[in-house]
C-alpha cells in the first residue's frame, strides 16, 4: 500500500508563499510508500525498494534534489539488546547517511533508543583510530606507529604458537567488554585449546545471575511484560537497564493495558517517576522487602499451590531441615511460614525505609496478579551489595510463590528466549582450567574474577604472554583503575597487550597494539537475547561491504570496505587462527576449514551461511521469496525463530531420551548415566529445569555442600554498606555508583557527539535534608572519600534520592593525557597523572572539554566544558565471596573540598587497595567441595572446559 502525505493548511500556505519547498506538487518528487509488518503499515520504505530508495536531500533544501539510497539492515552494538537498525547508504558517495530502526526486527520492532542512530557519530568521529597502531617507546608512553594488518597477525600468531607449543596455554587471555557474536569465541578459544575467556560479567551482572542460577540453573530473567498485570523492577530498568528499548516498549505497552508498575530504587530514576509505586529502599535492604512480601503472600494464602506442589523441591527441604516430620505439602507451607516469620513488613521498613503499608499493598497486588507477575533485576542492587545475589534470589521467590515462572505475563528463564547457533566446527572442550580467571577461592563464582586480575598478577599467581582486550576498558570502567595501569605497564606480567577497540580508550593507551574494530554497521555478528516471550536471531552486518557487493564490487575482507582499515573481529580471529598453525601440526587449522570447500579457509559468508541454514524455519521462509537463508538475513537482518514461548519446563522427554533412564518414585527425578535429565510431574515426563532436582530449588543442597549452609534458603544478607555502619554526623553515606544515564554507553559514547551533547556531567546526588544538615549548597565542591582515596565533584541537591544515600552516574569522567592521541574530545578531559611512589597516584584535569577545529564543523560548536569526574578509579575491589560479583556500592565520607582541591581531582593509594582485596579474599570458603571438585558439576561455567579439569 502506498500513501501520500496530505499537506496541512499551514504547509499549503507556506508552500504557496515559497517559505518552504513545495514537495506535494504532482510529479514533484519521489513517491513515498510504507512497509507492512505482520499486516500493519509501518513508517518505513517497503523492502522491495530497499535497493533503490529515492528521497529528497534535506541538506539541499530549499532546492529539491533527489538522492538514491540503498537500505541495508544491521543490528545495534551500543548495548546488549542488539536492536535492529536500517542504514541508508548514499549510492553516489557510498557513505552512510543515517541509521534508523528496522521494523523487521522482532524485538525492537523499528524502535531504538538514542544510542542506535548515534552509531553514525561513532563511525564518522574525526578522532577515530583508523589503522592498526603499534606502540614505539615504553608502554603507555603515547607514541604510536601505523603498521599493516599482516605484520600484526604474523607477530601475534607467532607468539601464540610458541606459547601453545610450550604448553603455556593459560598465558593467553581474551578479555571482553562488549560481547556480540554468539558462539564465535567458543569455537576459536577451543580451537586453540585455551581456557582464556575472561569477561566483564563480574562487574556487571553475575550477582543477579547467581541468584537465578541457584534457583533454576539458568541465570537471567526474561519477563513477558506485554501480558503482565503487575511488574516489579529492582532497578531503573525501564529507562536504562538491560535490554533497554525492547523491554521499555513492552513495559509501556503493559501499562497502557492497565498493568501496574513498582520500582525499588533509592533514586527517583526516570523509571521510578513513571511507576505506580516508588519504593526508595536503602541500598542492600531489598531482600528484606521482598521477603516481607513473600511472608504476606504466604500468610494470606495468595500463593499458587499447584505450582509450588509440582515444581519446587519442597520435599527435599522438609527431609533435610525437618527430619521426622511427615513430608506433606501442608507441613511444607507451615515450615515456610515459620521460616519467614521474622520478615515482617515492619522489619522490612526498619531495614529499608520503605513504609510497611506500601510493602503490604504491593504484596497483595502481586498475589492478585498471580501468574501474570513480571519481574526484573539486573545490575543495581544485585551488583552493588555484599550478598547482592540474594536480591535476585528473593525476587524470584515471589515468582515461584505466585507460579509466574514461564507463564504468559510472568517471568521465564532467559535461555528459553535465546537462540544458540550451530557453528560449523566443534572443537573439544579445552583441557586447561585457568585459575587467573576462576581461582579456587571462588568455587561458585558465576563468571570470571576479571576485576581481580591486577591483584592476581601482583601476587605472582601467573602471568600473561598474550592479552587481548576486546571493546574493553578496565582502566576506566572497572574499580581500582590505577592498579590496572600498574599491571598493564609491567611487561614482566603482561608480555603483549593487543587492544581490539572501535575507539581510543584509557586502556588502549597502555597497549602494544591498538587494532581498530568496527561499530555495529561495520562488522558481522549474530545476536539473540531474551527481550520477550519469543526467540529471535538478528544479523549484524557491515553495511558498506554489503553495499559494495550489491553494486557489483565485492571485497574480500570487511576492512577493505570500511572507513580507513577498520576491521571486524570475526575475520581477524579466522586469519589469526590460521596463522597460528600454518602447517596444521598443532591441530588448530582444521577448525578454520570451509564446510563447503574442503581444505580451503572458511570465509565469513560461509561461516554465517552454515549457521543460517540450520536455524529452524529460516530456510523455508527464505525460499518463499526465492532467497537462501543467508540472503534472507542479509535482506531483512532478523528472523523470529519461535513466538509465545512458555512453560518450556513442561515439555516432555522423547522416547530416545527416556531409553535407559530411571525414575525415583519419591521425587519423580529421572536420571540417565548418572545425570538428571528430567522429572515426572503428574505422570508426565518433563524436561524440567537444569538443576539437580530438575525443579525450582528453594532448598539448595549445593549451598550446604559448598560450605554455606546458612544460605540454603532465600534469605536477607546485610550489605557492606548497611546503614548501621554509617556515622551520619561524620558525613558517611552509602554511595550508589551503578546507575547509568540512558543515552550513554560505558566508555563508547565518548565519540558520539549527539549523546555527549545530551549528557556530559555526573554530579553527586544528595538529598536536601542531608545537604542541609551538612551545610552543603547545590553545586558546592565536595570531597568524596572512599577506602582508597577520594574524588572531587559537585553536589547536586535534590529530593530525588532517599536521605542517607548519595549517587553518581558511572558513565562520565573520561580522560586522556597530554601524550595520548587526541581522542573522544566530545567527552574527555585532558588530565595530568602523577605516580608519587608507595602506590600513591594523583590525577588532575589540566584542560576541560573545549571546541576544536576538525573536518566536522560541529566540533567547533561544543558549548559544554564539563567532562565530569572519574569516580570508579577511586573504588577498591569488593569481590562477593560467593557469586564473585564486584560489590560496587561504597561507604564514603563526604566533606567540603579542601582549599587546594579542584573539580575532577582524584587521589588513590593502590597499596591500600591491595590490602582491601586481601580483606575480601579472606571472606571466601575455597574449593575443594565434595569429591575434590573445584566447582559443582551441575552449575554452568562460561566456556566450560573438559570435565577432568573440574577436579583438583
Ligand atoms: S536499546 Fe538502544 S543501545 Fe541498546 S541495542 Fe537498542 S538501540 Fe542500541
Amino acid at each position: 500500500m502506498s500513501y501520500t502525505h496530505k499537506p496541512t493548511v499551514i504547509e499549503t500556505i507556506a508552500e504557496k508563499l515559497h517559505l518552504i519547498a513545495d514537495l506535494h506538487a504532482e510529479g514533484s518528487g519521489p513517491a513515498t510508500k510504507s512497509a507492512a509488518v505482520d499486516g500493519e503499515q509501518v513508517n518505513c520504505p517497503p523492502p522491495d525498494q530497499w535497493d533503490n530508495w529515492v528521497e529528497y536531500d534535506s541538506k539541499s533544501w530549499p532546492e529539491r534534489k533527489s538522492k538514491e539510497y540503498m537500505l541495508i539492515p544491521t543490528a545495534c552494538f551500543n548495548c546488549e539488546a542488539g536492536c535492529g537498525l536500517l542504514a541508508y547508504v548514499d549510492k553516489e558517495t557510498m557513505t552512510m547517511r543515517k541509521l534508523v530502526g528496522n521494523p523487521y526486527h522482532p524485538a525492537s520492532r523499528g524502535r531504538n533508543c538514542a544510542k542506535g542512530p548515534a552509531t553514525l557519530n561513532q563511525i564518522e568521529d574525526t578522532d577515530r583510530v583508523l589503522y592498526p597502531m603499534k606502540r614505539s617507546g615504553k608502554r603507555g608512553g603515547g607514541k604510536w606507529d601505523r603498521v599493516s594488518w599482516d605484520s600484526v597477525l604474523d607477530d601475534i600468531a607467532g607468539r601464540m604458537r610458541k606459547a601453545i607449543q610450550e604448553g603455556r596455554n593459560n598465558e593467553i587471555s581474551y578479555h571482553v567488554g562488549r560481547p556480540g557474536h554468539e558462539g564465535f569465541m567458543e569455537w576459536v578459544l577451543r580451537a586453540w585449546n585455551v581456557d582464556g575467556h575472561n569477561s566483564h560479567t563480574n562487574v556487571c551482572s553475575s550477582g543477579a545471575r547467581f541468584g537465578y542460577a541457584i534457583w533454576e540453573g539458568l541465570d537471567r530473567p526474561s519477563p513477558d511484560y506485554t501480558n503482565a498485570k503487575f511488574m516489579l523492577l529492582v532497578s531503573a530498568h525501564l529507562e536504562s537497564g538491560h535490554y533497554f528499548n525492547p523491554h521499555a516498549q513492552r513495559i509501556v505497552e503493559a501499562r497502557m493495558k492497565g498493568a501496574k508498575l513498582a520500582v525499588l530504587d533509592p533514586r527517583l530514576s526516570n523509571t521510578a517517576s513513571m511507576s505506580d509505586y516508588w519504593m526508595p529502599s536503602f541500598p542492600g535492604s531489598e531482600p528484606a522487602i521482598l521477603l516481607a512480601m513473600a511472608k504476606v503472600i504466604l500468610d494470606e494464602g495468595l500463593y499458587n499451590r499447584d505450582y509450588l506442589e509440582n515444581w519446587v523441591n519442597w520435599q527435599e527441604y522438609l527431609q533435610q531441615d525437618y527430619q521426622g516430620t511427615p513430608v506433606t505439602f501442608e507441613n511444607f507451607i507451615e515450615a515456610l511460614k515459620k521460616e519467614y516469620s521474622s520478615y515482617t513488613p515492619e522489619f522490612a521498613e526498619q531495614e529499608s525505609g520503605v513504609k510497611a503499608a506500601m510493602i503490604v499493598e504491593v504484596a497483595r497486588k502481586i498475589g492478585e496478579a498471580g501468574t501474570q507477575f513480571a519481574t526484573h533485576v539486573w545490575r543495581s542492587a544485585s551488583s552493588g551489595n555484599l550478598g547482592g545475589w540474594a536480591v535476585s534470589r528473593t525476587l524470584h521467590f515471589l515468582n515461584v510463590l505466585t507460579g509466574s515462572v514461564g507463564t504468559p505475563g510472568g517471568t521465564s528463564p532467559s535461555a528459553w528466549n535465546k537462540f544458540h547457533p550451530d557453528v560449523h566446527a566443534k572443537p573439544k572442550p579445552q583441557t586447561f582450567w585457568n585459575t587467573l580467571q576462576l581461582p579456587d577461592e571462588y568455587p561458585l563464582a558465576h563468571f570470571e574474577l576479571s576485576f581481580l586480575l591486577p591483584h592476581f598478577l601482583k601476587e605472582g599467581r601467573g602471568k600473561l604472554d598474550v592479552y587481548f582486550t576486546r571493546v574493553f576498558n578496565p582502566v576506566w570502567n572497572y574499580p581500582d583503575g590505577f592498579s590496572w595501569i600498574e599491571a598493564l605497564e609491567d611487561e614482566s606480567k603482561i608480555g603483549l597487550h593487543a587492544a581490539l577497540t572501535p575507539t581510543w580508550s584509557e586502556t588502549a593507551y597502555f597497549a602494544d597494539y591498538v587494532l581498530p574494530m568496527g561499530h555495529s554497521a561495520e562488522r558481522h555478528d549474530i545476536i539473540s537475547y531474551e527481550t520477550h516471550a519469543g526467540k529471535w536471531i538478528a544479523f549484524r552486518q557491515p553495511v558498506l561491504r554489503v553495499a559494495h557487493a550489491r553494486m557489483g564490487h565485492p571485497v574480500e575482507y570487511t576492512w577493505q570496505a570500511n572507513i580507513g582499515e577498520v576491521w571486524e573481529e570475526d575475520e581477524f580471529w579466522i586469519e589469526l587462527t590460521w596463522r597460528i598453525d600454518p602447517d596444521g601440526s598443532l591441530g588448530i587449522k582444521q577448525y578454520c576449514m570451509s564446510p563447503y570447500r574442503p581444505g580451503e579457509k572458511i570465509t565469513i559468508e560461509e561461516y554465517y551461511r552454515y549457521i543460517f541454514e540450520r536455524v529452524p524455519g529460516l530456510t523455508a521462509k527464505a525460499a518463499k521469496e526465492g532467497l537462501s537463508a543467508l540472503e534472507y538475513m542479509q535482506k531483512y537482518g532478523a528472523f523470529e525463530v519461535e513466538s509465545n514461548v512458555y512453560k518450556v519446563n513442561e515439555r516432555t522427554l522423547s522416547e530416545a531420551d527416556l531409553q535407559g533412564s530411571t525414575m525415583q518414585p519419591e521425587t519423580g527425578l529421572i536420571t540417565k548415566n548418572g545425570k538428571s535429565v528430567g522429572v515426572q510431574v503428574n505422570g508426565a515426563n518433563c524436561i524440567g529445569f537444569p538443576t539437580p532436582s530438575r525443579k525450582q530449588e528453594l532448598y539448595s543442597r549445593t549451598m550446604v555442600d559448598w560450605k554455606w549452609p546458612e544460605y540454603r534458603l532465600p534469605v536477607y544478607i546485610k550489605s557492606h554498606v548497611h546503614q548501621e555502619i554509617m556515622n551520619k554526623s561524620n558525613g558517611e553515606f552509602a554511595l550508589v555508583p551503578t546507575f547509568r544515564l540512558p543515552v550513554l554507553i560505558h566508555s563508547r559514547s565518548g565519540n558520539a557527539k549527539w549523546l555527549a551533547e545530551i549528557a556530559h556531567r555526573n554530579p553527586v546526588w544528595m538529598n536536601a535534608t542531608d545537604a542541609k544538615s551538612l551545610g552543603f549548597e547545590d553545586g558546592d565542591l565536595i570531597r568524596v572519600n572512599t577506602d582508597i582515596g577520594f574524588f572531587i565533584n559537585r553536589a547536586w541537591v535534590t529530593e530525588g534520592i532517599r536521605p542517607g544515600v548519595v549517587a553518581c552516574s558511572h558513565h562520565i569522567g573520561r580522560w586522556r593525557r597530554e601524550q595520548d592521541p587526541a581522542a573522544n574530545r566530545w567527552s574527555t578531559n585532558r588530565v595530568e597523572i602523577k605516580r608519587q611512589g608507595g602506590g600513591k597516584w594523583t590525577m588532575r584535569v589540566d584542560e576541560s572539554i573545549e571546541p576544536y577545529e576538525s573536518s566536522d564543523p560541529d566540533s567547533s560548536r561544543i558549548f559544554w566544558s564539563d567532562g565530569g569526574v572519574h569516580q570508579n578509579i577511586t573504588f577498591p575491589v569488593h569481590p562477593d565471596p560467593i557469586s564473585g560479583m564486584h560489590c560496587w556500592h561504597q561507604k564514603v565520607r563526604i566533606e567540603k573540598a579542601h582549599e587546594a582541591d579542584r573539580y575532577g581531582d582524584v587521589f588513590v593509594d593502590t597499596d591500600r587497595s591491595f590490602a582491601i582485596y586481601k580483606e575480601w579474599l579472606a571472606k571466601t570458603r575455597p574449593a575443594p567441595g565434595p569429591g575434590g571438585l573445584r566447582r559443582p558439576l551441575w552449575m554452568n561455567r562460561p566456556f566450560r572446559p573438559d570435565e577432568k579439569t573440574y577436579y583438583l
